[in-house]
């Protein structure tokens, strides 16, 4: 098996070859560097010279300068990511750079592989770049060096630098926590004292997972956080515009570019991005993730003043409480309910179902809508999953622009690395650790949606086992099937202090035979 170990150990590869339609025109010898068969030949020689394994070429012949272009050059990058950063797929082969950097973005890409470590080496028939340092720099400057993603870099950075260097200001955006000073045309976004602390602490807050956005919304009211020309309280959907407000980083975009902002950011990248963290699950996971509270995020809502029951721990003992928030219990003390123990809902709720018979023929109807319940809840993860997908190679792009920007900056100014320079280079690097975050939670939120995805045939199956013993077994029931079950069979619970009264929902109100309504006194 000497033959298999020798295999073995050639590096393994990837050969991308592409043939450019506008240079057909540039006379016979460019016809035939440019030929398909010309470049195979190429980088075939070049694989034999370097012992290299060429796993698959991958072949585009048409030009794109459009970036994110569905093509063979995707489908190889795609593949480096399937593979991975320890996978073995360890380079490319192509004839000349060039035809790696069709445009401004895909050059970025390369790069930005380069230096995360999914790709270790790019060799061309004459050349061989690793990641390092020097080499990323020489790769760059080859790039910049193609015609044509020259010309499209100068103009996108002389935009880039126009708007940084006139502005550095959101333009034409109102955004609570910052004011317009200064004279018409010279405006620079200000901190407001009063206000930048609550969108702090709005931003820090939801980043606990522990409010939904009515909550936080209400919550951030009794703190003070109201809407400057009304005066009154931000609505659900302002405030969701607000928590989704990249701005208040210090970033922003401007004509679909990203841009440094020159202004105080009122919080981090890591804090932003957190919370996008909490509002992607919180969309896309209607069953609650490491949430021990059963009947919490608006499940069960106080009778007095229709605010939301909410979880809390005191001595060992979960009990749900109005929060208060909301007139009449924000301010008249005598009027809000009494706290109401989980132990007893569940009590109660297990004793309402232990009541309930239910026939196989029912038990089988009951089956094929949860089976539907949960087909349904499939297909929207794996259309998340596909959207996160997509918003994640865009900040890959995006990132990979940006680290081609700052590789472009570095070379242009290597002589004059003045004040100006350096806040130009802070600015990169600040757009870049943005980037960067924005990648990580995408990979987070696509994670954990798939752990959820992969569970729910288990869940599903707890369920349907939870509803048919739900009597007697209730009580024993995790969280999770708890909330299932109340929120699949009950709508409407309402908790006045002394009773919880519910509705049954269709069509499991044929479960019971008695009245539409259930009512139970505490004592
Ligand atoms: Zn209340």
């Amino acid at each position: 098996m000497e033959t298999g170990q020798t295999i073995s150990k050639r590096m393994k590869v990837f050969a991308y070859i592409r043939k450019s339609t506008e240079e057909n025109q540039e006379g016979e010898s460019k016809k035939q560097l440019n030929s398909l068969e010309y470049q195979k030949a190429a980088v075939e020689e070049t694989a034999i010279r370097n012992n290299l394994e060429i796993v698959k070429i991958f072949k585009d012949s048409k030009t794109a300068y459009k970036a994110y272009v569905r093509d063979d050059f995707n489908k190889m990058m795609d593949a480096f990511d399937q593979d991975g950063v320890d996978g073995e797929i360890k380079g490319i082969i192509c004839s000349e750079h060039s035809r790696l950097a069709r445009n401004f973005a895909d050059g970025g890409l390369v790069l930005w592989y380069l230096q995360s470590g999914l790709i270790e080496r790019i060799y061309t028939y004459d050349k061989m770049f690793t990641n390092s340092a020097d080499d990323q720099m020489m790769l760059a400057i080859s790039f910049a060096m193609d015609k044509h993603a020259s010309d499209e870099t100068g103009f996108r950075m002389r935009r880039a630098w126009d708007i940084r260097a006139s502005q550095g200001q959101p333009p034409n955006t109102r955004l609570p926590g910052y004011r317009y000073v200064g004279e018409k045309g010279k405006k620079v976004w200000q901190i407001v004292p009063r206000v930048a602390p609550l969108i702090k602490e709005m931003f820090q807050e939801y980043a606990t997972g522990k409010y939904n956005l009515q909550e936080i919304t209400d919550c951030m009211f009794s703190r003070g956080l109201v809407s400057p020309m009304t005066k009154r309280k931000y609505s659900k959907n302002s405030v969701l515009g607000l928590l989704k407000n990249i701005a208040y980083t210090g970033v922003f975009y401007h004509k679909g570019e990203k841009v440094h902002g020159e202004y105080i950011p009122i919080i981090d990248s890591e804090l932003f991005y957190k919370v996008q963290e909490v509002l992607n699950n919180k969309a896309h996971t209607k069953i609650s993730v490491g949430n021990d509270y059963a009947y919490s995020g608006g499940l069960i809502r106080c009778a007095v003043c229709g605010g939301n029951m909410s979880g809390t721990v005191k001595k060992g003992i979960t009990y749900y409480r109005c929060l208060n928030r909301i007139e009449p219990c924000k301010s008249e003390k005598d009027k809000r309910p009494s706290y109401l123990r989980e132990d007893t809902i569940d009590e109660k709720i297990s004793e309402v179902l232990k009541k309930v018979e239910i026939s196989n023929k029912e038990f089988e109807k009951i089956a094929g809508y949860v089976n539907l319940l949960f087909e349904d809840e499939k297909t929207k993860y794996i259309s998340n999953l596909r959207k996160l997908t997509i918003q994640k190679k865009e900040a890959e792009g995006e990132l990979g622009e940006i680290t081609r920007n700052l590789l472009e900056h570095r070379r242009l100014a290597k002589e004059k690395r003045d004040d100006i320079w350096k806040d130009e280079e802070n600015g990169y690097l600040c757009l870049i650790r943005d980037s960067n975050e924005r990648v990580n939670m995408l990979k987070r939120s696509m994670e954990i949606i798939e752990e959820i995805k992969n569970k729910l045939p288990g869940m599903m199956f707890d369920f349907l086992d939870a509803i048919k013993t739900a009597g007697s077994r209730f009580y024993e029931s995790s969280p999770e099937n708890k909330r299932m079950i109340v929120r699949t069979l009950c709508a409407n619970l309402v908790w006045d202090g002394e009773n919880i009264v519910w509705k049954w929902k269709e069509p499991y109100h044929i479960l019971t035979n008695s009245a539409e309504k259930i009512n139970w006194l505490r004592e």
